[in-house]
């Protein structure tokens, strides 16, 4: 039975993405969501909607069973997890394939899999992905730790195997630190993921963040959409996005994408995913691979010209992968920047009540958001409260547009991150493409000290 009736277990401008895409295909919504998003654009939107629980998220967003209840309630067939939250969440996959409700995701074995980081490199490795040195998996011997770091060289990383977020890492610089950063990544890992599971690696002095999208069809037939640049983050998180990287040639993306393409039809993925790697000097080094849609995924989109939130419904309803790989064309240049509700230069978060929003708009300029004017940021979850892309023939005019875009923002009410990047697209590096994922906190560092 063809998909008819999506749920979507997300919030924000994800949750509004994916309605937008399921009703352009003739499909019903139900919006779940909790008490304090009641008045939530997307809910206002969904043919059903159904109230899951109290603001917590981990009594509404990753409540299995008020999702699974709200799902069987609403005759829904399908669920959709967005990102974060349940994305990549395997047990709860299960629970919803057993309920014969079909999941827009991964096979969750893939979930679980590429979630466990030391599993991911494992397999990664198997699959002819090129790796950062490090240890051959789990490490928890102190003195074993020294050895490792010895062969590999100082400093090295040391990261959880349950990461995610930025979280659970240190960076050891010499042999007499090992014990006590190693340690305090523990402890961090411990709290955040309940398992402190370490493993070590070479600590990258200045690479790129260099990521490429991915689909399979489940059934050994896989393609990739080229790579997104991911190098500019602050505390390891992305702040703009990219695509192409400045850095890469057409050539090295068809080399690269056709070794990860191949890796994924190998595999047997089913549906989007994301494989991350950091590049220096010209060379690929895998970290991890996301089983899930990114936040940053409407850059490929503007260069394809495809519609990836359609594409996995497409895969989760047993359909064959829409493009062939030799019939994808990428063209021109798109960036996305990512606004927050926070002050642009301190970052602490600034929830509240919209009190004025234009959204830019005009030709090749998107804005995803959930936002309206009368709107109330509720301060319970992720700030992001919006994502302006642009799209141009070149990079250059892309900029051009970036630029006249931002000036055409309006958000009152709140502060948001749109001066941020105002001034970052001024900057000669960010013009001239030549950053590395040090350079945003650098850049920070000396404009305080200024
Ligand atoms: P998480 O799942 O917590 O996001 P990742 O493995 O994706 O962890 O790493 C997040 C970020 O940390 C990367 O984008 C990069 O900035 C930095 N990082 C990760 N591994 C290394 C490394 N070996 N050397 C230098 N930086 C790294």
């Amino acid at each position: 039975m063809a998909i008819n009736r999506i749920l979507i277990a997300n919030r924000g401008e994800i949750a509004l993405r994916i309605h937008r895409a399921a009703h352009e295909m003739g499909i019903e919504t139900v919006a779940v969501h909790s008490t304090a998003d009641a008045d939530a654009m997307h809910v206002r939107l969904a043919d059903k909607a159904v109230c899951i629980g109290p603001p917590s998220a981990t009594e509404s967003y990753l409540n299995h069973a008020a999702i699974i209840s709200a799902a069987e309630v609403t005759g829904a067939d399908a669920i959709h997890p967005g990102y974060g939250f349940l994305s990549e969440n395997a047990q709860f996959a299960d629970i919803v394939e057993a309920h014969d409700i079909k999941w827009i995701g991964p096979k969750p074995e893939h979930i679980r899999t590429m979630g466990d980081k030391v599993q991911a490199k494992k397999t990664a490795g198997a699959l002819g992905l090129p790796l950062v040195p490090g240890s051959d998996g789990a490490v928890s011997d102190f003195d074993e730790m020294k050895k490792i770091a010895k062969e590999i060289g100082y400093p090295v990383l040391a990261k959880a195997a349950a990461g995610g977020g930025g979280r659970g890492m240190q960076v050891v610089p010499s042999e007499d630190k090992m014990e006590s950063l190693v340690k305090q990544a523990m402890n961090e890992a411990k709290a955040a993921f309940g398992d402190d599971t370490m493993y070590l690696e070479k600590y990258l002095g200045n690479p790129r963040h260099i990521e490429f999208q991915v689909f399979g069809d489940g059934n050994g037939n896989a393609i990739h959409l080229g790579e997104r640049d991911c190098s500019l983050q602050r505390r390891h998180q992305k702040v703009f996005e990219e695509a192409p990287s400045p850095v890469i040639t057409p050539e090295e993306r068809e080399r690269m994408g056709g070794i990860v393409a191949k890796a994924m039809a190998d595999m047997g993925y089913r549906g989007a995913g994301t494989i991350e790697f950091l590049w220096e000097n010209g060379e690929f080094y895998f970290i991890e691979m996301n089983t899930r849609l990114q936040v940053e995924h409407p850059v490929t989109e503007a260069i394809t010209g495809m519609d990836l939130v359609r594409e996995q419904i497409r895969i989760a309803d047993g359909k064959a992968l829409s493009v062939k790989q030799e019939d994808l064309v990428f063209s021109g240049h798109a960036i996305e920047c990512r606004i927050n509700a926070e002050d642009p230069f301190n970052f602490t978060p600034s929830p509240g009540k919209i009190t004025a929003y234009h959204p830019a708009g005009g030709m090749h300029v998107r804005v995803d958001s959930g936002l309206y004017a009368g709107y109330a940021i509720p301060p319970f979850y992720d700030s992001m409260i919006a994502k302006l892309i642009v799209y141009g023939r070149t990079r250059e005019g892309c900029i051009m547009r970036l630029k006249r875009a931002l000036d055409e923002m309006v958000i009152e009410g709140v502060k948001t991150s749109i001066p941020l990047h105002e001034e970052l697209i001024q900057q000669p590096d960010i013009l001239s493409g030549d950053y590395t994922i040090k350079w945003l906190e650098e850049y920070l560092a000396k404009r305080e000290a200024d």
